[in-house]
């Protein structure tokens, strides 16, 4: 039986970022020199855009591929964010990172899908972030496991953490699925009921794995009323070191920005009035099937 987790989170209004519509973190897979970060941020800086994003440890899969330029990037990335007067993100996986992050001026830290299926990592991190006030972004495990992915939010907030934010990310499959990772929606959106107050984006670069579907990923986030997106963007994705494939240009970030539709003002208002409609429609059918099945079945016998 899981416990309902008692956290202390500020709101993204209180983060000190200014968000217009919603939370919009953009930028490389991987930090690959100081030009190609400089580029991208300065071309992303022409759309609507809160936080510049980069990884600087890659998590590969297999040993010899790009593995991330390491500490020396976070001088570029920091340099990007500056010139172009927005805040930088970067993932850390163990508290070595952390410590570099912090001396290098990082803005928000975020933990990979694989670092958040490892409770040890997690909590590693947590305690070099003891006494430290960064937003941390924790995206959901590599598996569908919501008490995983709660458990890690959990430790990081009882390190004192209170900026929070998850990030969905999609989940890994064996078998050859039309995602790299499937956006299995249930389980961000029962770790928003269950968690109201914490900030959730949409990570749809990893879950779709090539450029095709990061549209309508992205809008079906917005849809379900997620409070953002992190989308991977580079100057020139062909040439990238890591995720060539569901990397975009800015230009078609910011295409992808601008063609978002919001749900309309009233509609957070108004989804509350269609759940209690669609719950009553449940019910009803719950009903049906109580009273038909054991006659249909006639499992007593009688
Ligand atoms: C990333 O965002 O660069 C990354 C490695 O993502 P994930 O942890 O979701 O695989
Ligand atoms: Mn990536």
């Amino acid at each position: 039986m899981s416990t309902e987790p008692n956290l202390r989170i500020n709101p993204l209004s209180e983060w000190g970022m200014p968000v217009r519509k919603k939370f919009l973190i953009a930028g490389p897979c991987s930090v690959e020199s100081e030009e190609q970060i400089l580029e991208t941020a300065v071309q992303l800086s022409a759309y609507e855009v809160t936080a510049i994003r980069g990884g600087i440890w890659k998590p590969r899969t297999r040993p010899g591929s790009f593995e991330g330029v390491g500490a020396r990037g976070l001088r570029w990335l920091k340099q990007a964010g500056n010139a172009v007067g927005l805040p930088v993100a970067t993932e850390a996986a163990k508290s070595s990172h952390v410590e570099e992050c912090l001396k290098a001026g990082v803005d928000i830290l975020w933990i990979g899908a694989r670092t958040t299926t490892n409770p040890f990592a997690v909590q590693e991190i947590a305690d070099a972030l003891r006494g430290v006030d960064i937003p941390v972004m924790i995206k959901n495990p590599m598996n569908p496991d919501l008490e995983l992915w709660i458990g890690a939010i959990e430790r990081i907030n009882k390190a004192g953490i209170s900026k929070i934010m998850a990030v969905h990310r999609g989940f890994s499959t064996y078998r050859e699925h039309l995602y790299r990772n499937r956006p299995i929606w249930r389980i961000p959106i029962e770790l928003r009921r269950r968690l109201p107050d914490l900030p959730l984006i949409c990570d749809p670069s990893h879950i779709c794995g090539t450029r095709n579907y990061i549209m309508a990923l992205a809008q079906q986030a917005i849809d379900f009323l997620f409070d953002g997106l992190m989308i991977e963007v580079h100057c020139a994705p062909p040439a990238s070191l890591s995720d060539a494939r569901q990397q975009l240009t800015p230009l078609q970030y910011g295409r992808l920005i601008n063609k978002l539709r919001y749900v309309s003002s009233d509609g957070p208002a108004r989804l509350p009035e269609e759940i209690k409609l669609l719950r009553k429609q449940i019910d009803a059918i719950d009903n049906d099937m109580i009273h038909f099945w054991p006659n249909e079945w006639n499992v007593s016998g009688t």
